[in-house]
């Protein structure tokens, strides 16, 4: 049976090592601020390139401590794209600043930076910029015009962690950039987890102190911050996941070409672009299909799992209404009708990709 994300096969093929980091972890009985956290965020940088790496106990909790440590104020405006994962500007409004939405572009699925100027006002104070699906924006269109109206930038790279933008890694461009380890994520754990990186020794220093209570030693508090640390089981199975990650991105990214392969030339269906300076980790698989509810249906039906990310744009969401914002995002709410992630990870076969595609070709 064909698995959105197969955690099974996974597990199966690293099983000794995994269940030895566990079991390691468990005698030491360094739970929390362990050696193994510290090994892992060491790895997590030289992996990437960004000088300070930050175990944090989630995607969403990575994106409130670069706001504490940035002061962050209500009234203050954040930009971010209006076709993401709700957490990307729930925590902005979170922290008690207002996010501001900008459209997306209708072939990366990522934040326009031809429309983020017209947003910029002066109580703006960042650009969220999201790498939605594995892919980067342009993070140097956005770095610049960041810089012309002293901004600084955040990359939510939940679910791009590994992906390359020209020279360098996602999360080791913006000023300060966060993942998530969910499980189903590209490089995930057996919990929650996350992690901020950055190349500014001063802001880590606040961030790695604001994640533990603000604590400059134990009980001796300079912030008021918060318990958002990643836990040592979690990075010790990271720390053997990571060792197979690259394999796992170069299988990923030969899946999505298999797929926009057998894609191509079927009529109606929209396969994804990866531009040409980047590449993507393909933490989803996600084609544009006309009367893509029914078409989702008729696979469910054939024992074919999909999923659509997102179905709403967040302009629409409830918890969103505050905002009165009357924006047309005309993109966006393209993208929401049509969009459609197929079943993706590292160990996904031939076979059963045809079998997801001539699903589809019978369907339409
Ligand atoms: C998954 C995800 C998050 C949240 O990460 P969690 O670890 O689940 O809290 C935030 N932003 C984006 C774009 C995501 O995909």
């Amino acid at each position: 049976m064909i698995k959105f994300v197969d955690l099974n096969v996974q597990y199966e093929k690293y099983k000794s090592e995994i269940d030895a980091a566990i079991a390691g972890v468990i005698s030491s009985t360094a739970f929390i601020n362990g050696p193994e956290v510290k090994s892992l965020e060491a790895e997590l940088s030289s992996f990437c390139g960004a000088k300070h790496s930050i175990g944090c106990s989630s995607g969403t909790a990575a994106l409130v401590i670069p706001q504490m440590a940035m002061e962050i104020k209500p009234g203050d405006e954040i930009i971010v794209p209006v076709f993401t994962y709700f957490a990307s500007a729930s925590m902005i409004s979170h922290w008690g600043a207002t996010p501001v939405f900008v459209d997306v572009e209708p072939n990366t699925f990522n934040i326009d930076p031809g429309k983020i100027e017209g947003k910029i006002g002066p109580k703006t104070k960042a650009i969220f910029a999201v790498s939605l699906y594995g892919q980067t924006p342009d993070l140097d269109s956005i770095m610049a015009i960041a810089e012309k109206h002293s901004l600084w930038v955040l990359e939510d790279g939940a679910q791009s962690f590994g992906a390359e933008y020209k020279d360098r890694r996602s999360c080791n461009v913006a000023t300060v950039s966060t993942t998530s380890f969910f499980p189903a994520k590209p490089l995930g754990c057996y919990g929650d987890g996350g992690a901020i990186f950055t190349n500014d020794d001063e802001m880590a220093d606040i961030m790695r102190k604001l994640v533990n209570h603000g604590q400059n030693k134990r009980y001796h508090h300079k912030y008021v911050g918060v318990n958002g640390r990643l836990d040592s089981i979690q990075a010790s199975i990271l720390r053997v996941k990571l060792k197979y990650f690259q394999e796992e991105i170069t299988l990923r990214q030969n899946a999505a070409e298999r797929y926009n392969e057998m894609l191509k030339d079927v009529d109606k269906v929209i396969t994804p672009r990866v531009m040409s300076d980047r590449n993507s980790t393909w933490a989803q698989y996600t084609i544009r299909i006309p009367d893509r509810n029914r078409v989702r249906a008729a696979l469910q039906e054939k024992g074919i799992p999909t999923s659509v990310h997102y179905p709403m744009p967040l302009n629409k969401q409830e918890a969103f209404a505050y905002l009165n914002d009357e924006t047309e995002y005309k993109v966006a709410a393209e993208l929401a009708s049509e969009v459609l992630s197929l079943p993706m990870h590292a160990f996904i076969t031939p076979e059963e990709q045809t079998e997801v595609v001539d699903s589809i070709k019978a369907v339409l």
